[in-house]
């Protein structure tokens, strides 16, 4: 199935100059390893960094400012941000770089019961920016309602995800932010696994679910 929902030009934009945390790198990462539509972008978007790099004039700068901009830019990058294998193309549910990340394909993996027919992995990173994390809702699981506190990538791997009028398929990417108040679910058939990345805590509505929140780490 051809993917329909993409990395918007942002992220993709940040992704190429390095600017992105380690894990929405990662989901851009595991996203280009499914979709030669944004591989092509994003090798667009690499030349046209390269080229206003080359193009920018090169100015003097005394010593000390050369060494202490040296110095930020070596604190800087802690966490190399994983990049797409150079031959992407796999017949893995799971493809690198998140295989890696997970230490094998789904059948290799072991779930944490997050709650009722929610499973979940959560994925370790170096960089505590966002976090990341695996997680299977069997088919037909509604997600509590909720609001978001920051931005949450969120990347189809199997079966579906139905957000209002949207159906979601493997490879496909959704991004929401503060103003996204909504309630997901499983589509009909296979599980959905999905790959979701979130910056700030989600908002539930439920007493309940909020109730639960901080023992599970969303
Ligand atoms: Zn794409």
């Amino acid at each position: 199935m051809t993917i329909k929902f993409h990395i918007s030009d942002d992220i993709l934009l940040s992704y190429s100059a390095g600017a992105l945390d380690e894990a929405s790198s990662l989901l851009v990462a595991t996203h280009l390893a499914l979709c030669p539509h944004c591989r092509a972008r994003n090798k667009s978007a690499d030349s046209l960094g390269g080229y206003l790099l080359e193009s920018l004039e090169a100015t003097p700068v005394s010593p000390t400012m050369r060494a202490t901009v040296l110095s930020q830019v070596k604190n800087e990058v802690t966490s190399p941000a994983p990049k797409t294998p150079s031959r992407p193309f796999t017949n893995a549910i799971i493809p690198d770089p998140l295989r890696s990340y997970l230490g094998g394909d789904l059948d290799d993996l072991h779930w944490n019961r997050l709650a009722p027919r929610v499973q979940q992995i959560p994925i370790d990173t170096t960089d505590h920016r966002s976090k990341a994390r695996l997680l299977r809702f069997q088919s037909g699981l509604m997600v509590p309602s909720h609001g978001h506190n920051g931005r949450e990538l969120t990347l189809v791997l199997t079966g579906s995800l139905c957000d209002r009028d949207t159906v979601m398929y493997r490879g496909d990417i959704a991004e929401t932010d503060e103003r996204t108040e909504h309630q997901p679910f499983a589509g009909p058939g296979e599980d959905c696994v999905c790959l979701a990345v979130t910056d700030a805590p989600l908002r539930f509505k439920s007493v309940l679910a909020r109730l639960l929140q901080p023992f599970f780490g969303i």
